[in-house]
């Protein structure tokens, strides 16, 4: 019997969607419902809750949906859907190789300070102090799941120092994995470049407060792309006001887009980034749900199912 999957994404997605899941879905028996098609009959469902459905009660035979995003902080609590249908976040390469790009990229900039280099030549200084190898460099990571975990990866095959520091314990080669608060304390006292990738749940929110900023080695540098309320930001403003965080690196805000009278703008120890960290790219995310599709059709679990009591 053939399934059906509707795509319920932003309007201005639903063409690339349509056609990078027409794509994925090759030869196999899955078909696009076509426009107009009862929601009865639709199997699994590409979603994300900018559509505006938020509501699955028409859906009575729905298998699975598929977010588009990873970040789950606009559906949990807002969007209700049938208890018996697997809710699976995002995990595609595409944001994952997004991610690890983002975060290798801007903590090498820190490492290898660029920004002293480039000063330096601009006032033509000529001031030979070389910067240390990386493995004699401590970089913290805050959240090891998808997207942590590939960015540690690379951060070790880079040979830093890797701490990593996630809700339940980890093994991941080459990282010395720490949880609960002791382990966020050690993390936090390490690192020199502290790399910020949670999601946001009632637990995690203001996980980087004066308290904790207080707790990180003086001069540190953050990275922040999980979500703008991990970091109380008044905080944050005053740890690099007096020197306790040397720079900041933001790619995500507590109000989108960061209002223009933010103190973050114009501040020269704060670089902001409009949440361009990763993106989902239908190409492969549109294949990576296929073969979620593909594994329900072959009776195995899905991946990355969402745990409403969890948060993420
Ligand atoms: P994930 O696979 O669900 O991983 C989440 C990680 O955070 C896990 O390691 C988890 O611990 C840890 N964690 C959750 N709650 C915690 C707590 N209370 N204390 C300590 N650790 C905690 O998520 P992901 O796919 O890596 O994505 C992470 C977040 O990145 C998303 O939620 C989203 O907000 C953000 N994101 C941003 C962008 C961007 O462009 N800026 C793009 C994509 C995603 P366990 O391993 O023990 O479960």
């Amino acid at each position: 019997m053939t399934r059906l999957i509707e795509i319920r994404v932003e309007d201005h997605e639903s063409a690339e969607w349509a056609e990078a899941t027409a794509r994925a879905i090759g030869d196999r028996d899955l078909r696009l419902a076509a426009p107009g098609t009862p929601a009865e009959q639709i199997d699994y469902l590409i979603y994300n809750v900018d559509s505006g459905l938020t509501d699955f009660a028409a859906y009575g035979n729905l298998k699975a949906i598929f977010n588009t995003w990873a970040g789950l902080e606009a559906v949990l609590g807002h969007v209700a859907w049938p208890e018996h249908v697997p809710f699976c976040r995002m995990v595609e390469p595409g944001l994952t190789e997004g991610m690890v790009e983002y975060f290798t990229g801007h903590v090498m900039r820190y490492h290898i300070e660029i920004d002293r280099f480039i000063a330096d030549s601009a006032a033509g200084r000529w001031q030979k102090i070389a910067p240390p190898l990386a493995r004699n460099r401590t970089v913290g990571i805050l959240g090891l799941g998808a997207l942590g975990q590939a960015t540690a990866e690379a951060l070790v095959n880079l040979r830093f120092n890797v701490r990593g520091w996630s809700r339940s314990p980890k093994d991941i080669p080459g990282v010395d994995c720490f949880h609960g608060q002791d382990g966020l304390q050690r993390v936090l006292e390490q690192s020199e470049i502290l790399v910020v990738i949670l999601p946001q749940t009632p637990e995690t929110i203001g996980v980087l407060n004066a308290q904790t900023l207080a707790q990180m080695r003086r001069g540190a540098r953050i990275i922040n792309a999980g979500r703008g309320p991990l970091i109380d930001d008044d905080a944050l403003l005053d740890a690099l006001r007096t020197g306790q965080i040397a720079h900041a690196t933001l790619d995500v805000f507590a109000t989108e887009p960061l209002p223009q009278d933010h103190g973050y703008w114009k501040n020269d120890k704060v670089t902001v980034t409009p949440h361009i960290a990763a993106v989902t790219r239908a190409d492969t995310g549109a294949t990576a749900i296929i073969q979620q599709i593909d594994r329900h059709l072959a009776g195995e679990p899905l991946l990355h199912i969402v745990d409403p009591a969890r948060g993420y």
